[in-house]
């Protein structure tokens, strides 16, 4: 079984090298269609194949030093001219027109790779061209009778490979045009994440990420004479099952949200997303108190308040660890992770609620 890495791996080798596997597969198909008209003895053919495989043995070559734009033009003009000499001499029973139709994706797929704004109009003139071959040369031969006569068995087996041939090229090109746009938002997403971070402003909701909020506790906890303050960690509860249920998007608005609540909640305050559904509020110059108090009307508030999503109400509930700063504390490492303790032990036992002592 091959596993995802290396079907990963296989996918990243054909999107970079789709011209020479391109490329490669036109010279099989050719190998075998000489071998098809040698024994058949279509002679014409014959000589006309082992062109077409000298042809692609040097866009081979061209591909290797990367001359992408002869290599197109010869696919599409060796395609073209094959495709309407062997149904001029077999007849249309044989299937060569398909080879037309084998390289719609071919024409599309490589030439927005090669032709980028308004070049493209080149792309819609070459599939115009295409379907005009394809449409006269089925008018041209419709009634004529072929030149070579091959027997039934060649002639099906022409048919089945030609249209192989054509299924295989629209699954194929269609596969890597997927995975390769995929990949490529993948990569967006890994350096949005990675900008965010250098910015130090979460991008979804606009809080500050670690790496801005970290230094503003550390500052508090150095500074003198000491300052008063706490710290809430604040979880969303079964956030998974939201995503689950309303998808992925919705746990993102979800998370908006919260983040909406708690900054009118919380005004001047310093509050950044922790990581996934976590989020810390640093309260500065409160005492246990009045942080009891605050983080107990921010939970009420979020569970009387559901996001709106596409009309439906998604309600969520949210539980809190607080903890004060008091001198033992060496860091805020220390400190978060004492109202993470806490929050964590607010979720085994019953979550939405606010626990401030151990
Ligand atoms: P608990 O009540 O114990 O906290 O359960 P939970 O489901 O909230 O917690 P769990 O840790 O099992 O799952 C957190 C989920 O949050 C999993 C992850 O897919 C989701 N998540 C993390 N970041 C994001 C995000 O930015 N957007 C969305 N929509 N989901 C996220
Ligand atoms: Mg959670
Ligand atoms: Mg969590």
């Amino acid at each position: 079984m091959i596993d995802n890495k290396k079907l990963k791996g296989i996918m990243h080798f054909l999107v970079h090298n789709s011209v020479l596997f391109t490329v490669a597969i036109m010279c099989l198909v050719h190998v075998v269609l000489l071998v098809v008209m040698l024994i058949s003895d279509v002679q014409p053919l014959f000589f006309f194949n082992i062109l077409s495989v000298v042809i692609y043995l040097f866009c081979l070559l061209l591909c290797k030093i990367g001359y992408l734009l002869p290599v197109y033009i010869s696919i599409l003009l060796e395609v073209t001219f094959y495709a309407s000499f062997s149904s001029y001499y077999l007849g249309l029973k044989c299937g060569s027109n398909l080879f037309l139709g084998s390289i719609i994706p071919i024409i599309i797929y490589f030439g927005c790779i090669l032709f980028k704004g308004r070049d493209r109009i080149l792309i819609v003139f070459l599939l115009l061209v295409n379907f005009s071959v394809f449409f006269f040369s089925y008018m041209f031969l419709m009634d004529a009778k072929p030149l070579y006569e091959v027997s039934a068995s060649v002639r099906s087996f022409l048919l089945v490979f030609t249209a192989f041939v054509m299924f295989f090229s629209i699954v194929f090109y269609n596969v890597i045009y997927i995975y390769s746009s995929e990949y490529e938002m993948n990569t967006l997403e890994h350096e949005n994440k990675q900008l965010s971070a250098d910015a130090k402003i979460d991008l979804l909701t606009n809080l500050l990420n670690r790496r801005g909020f970290l230094p503003i506790v550390e500052k508090l906890i150095k500074s003198e004479p000491p300052r008063h303050f706490c710290i809430a960690f604040c979880d969303i509860d079964n956030f998974k099952r939201i995503n689950d249920t309303y998808g992925h998007e919705c746990g993102d608005e979800v998370l908006r949200h919260i983040t909406k609540l708690i900054k009118k909640e919380m005004q001047g305050c310093d509050i950044c997303r922790w990581g996934g559904e976590e989020i810390i509020v640093l309260m500065k110059d409160y005492d246990m108190e009045v942080a009891k108090q605050k983080m107990e009307y921010l939970r009420k508030c979020v569970e009387s308040l559901p996001t709106i999503f596409y009309n439906q109400r998604i309600s969520a509930t949210i539980t809190i660890g607080i903890e004060e700063y008091s001198e033992g504390i060496k860091d805020s490492e220390e400190l978060i992770n004492i109202a993470d303790k806490r929050m964590y032990y607010g979720k085994q036992h019953g979550k939405n609620i606010v626990v401030f002592d151990d």
